[in-house]
Parts: structure tokens; C-alpha cells; sequence
């Protein structure tokens, strides 16, 4: 507690990887904004990482380095916690499967630029005091911390059709495709 961004993570975690680079940072686990390389000489106690618009959370700090895809990676917490949901209340029962179907779409180079709104919508419906317990608005942190931060990787999928950070590649199916009905046709294509 009260040492820097920088500090933990160029000393006492020893740097990035040879080859890598920083693009960013989850400071409290899975659940919480984004924070990036302006970021970095935040002082990591309570009130500095809120000032800086995330939160401690667990103290679990996940990076993204430069080479990891940011859809892929937001697509994959976002799986975790559409799993996760309980099934309690609507919009989170329902608004997380969306969620993920709509980044996997994006991640197989099959998303709409209206899917961006799409998305940045969810984050307000997933939203806090919409649900009954904290696991869908911690579930919009990362993605809506990635939407402000990354949104040039998201646009860059729709524009080329693809993953930037992979070789083309036949579009997978979505692995909830077949156990949740959904109605959006583009998901299908
Ligand atoms: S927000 Fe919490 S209570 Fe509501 S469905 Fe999700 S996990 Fe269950």
C-alpha cells in the first residue's frame, strides 16, 4: 500500500517481459476499470487508484501487455462472469451473455459498429443499483474501462473483419450459442 503503479510493477514484479510492452493494468482483479500508462505513478492505496477512476478490489493486479488482444481479453473476463451469474435478476442474467456474444462477435471479425453502443448501453443497464448484488456492475468495469481506453482496437476489428493480434482464422462458433437462444442475425453469420 502507498507505493506507485511504476514501483510495484518495474521493481517488485521485476518489469514486462522481454518483447513486451505495458498497454495496461487491472489493479483490483477481475472487476475493476482499467487503469493505463498514465497511470502509472498513482500512489496504489484506496483513494489514489479511485482518484484515478478503479478500485483495489482484491488487490489481484492483472496486465495486459501489448501483445494480448484487448477484446479477446475483456471477451474472456466477461465468459467468466456470464457463467458466473446466479440468474437472480434480469439484466444481469441476460445482459451478461450478451455482453459476451456481442465481444466474441467483434473478436471473430463479425461485429457492427452499433455494437459498440451496444455495449457502452450494457454497461449502464449492468450497471450499479440495476442488480442485486455486485457481480454484473464489477463485470462492466473491465469492459467499459476497455470501451474509453482500447476503443481503437474494438473499431479496428469491425473496420478489417478480423483480430489484429491473430492470423485470420475460421470463425468459431460461440461456445453458449447452443444453450441460449439469441436473435441478433449478424451473431450468426
Ligand atoms: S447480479 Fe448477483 S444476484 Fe443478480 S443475477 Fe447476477 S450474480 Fe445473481
Amino acid at each position: 500500500m502507498g507505493v506507485t503503479m511504476r514501483e510495484l510493477l518495474e521493481e517488485y514484479a521485476g518489469g514486462m517481459k522481454d518483447g513486451f510492452g505495458f498497454r495496461g493494468v487491472l489493479p483490483g482483479g477481475a472487476s475493476t476499470d482499467f487503469l493505463i500508462d498514465k497511470h502509472m505513478d498513482i500512489q496504489l492505496d484506496f483513494a489514489g487508484v479511485a482518484a484515478a477512476g478503479s478500485r483495489l478490489g482484491t488487490g489481484t493486479m492483472v496486465v495486459l501487455d501489448d501483445q494480448t488482444c484487448p477484446v479477446g481479453f475483456v471477451h474472456n473476463l466477461e465468459h467468466f462472469f456470464a457463467q458466473e451469474s446466479c440468474g437472480f435478476c434480469t439484466p444481469c442474467r441476460e445482459g451478461l451473455p450478451w455482453t459476451e456474444k456481442l465481444l466474441w462477435a467483434i473478436e471473430q471479425g463479425r461485429g457492427r459498429e452499433e455494437d459498440l453502443e451496444l455495449l457502452l448501453r450494457h454497461t449502464e443497464w449492468l450497471g450499479p443499483g440495476n442488480t442485486f448484488c455486485a457481480l454484473a456492475p464489477g463485470a462492466m468495469e473491465p469492459l467499459q474501462s476497455a470501451l474509453k481506453y482500447f476503443r481503437d482496437d474494438f473499431e479496428r476489428h469491425i473496420r478489417e473483419h478480423r483480430c489484429p493480434y491473430h492470423d485470420p482464422e475460421p470463425a468459431i462458433p460461440h461456445p453458449l450459442t447452443s444453450i441460449i437462444p439469441i436473435t441478433y442475425d449478424h451473431l450468426h453469420r
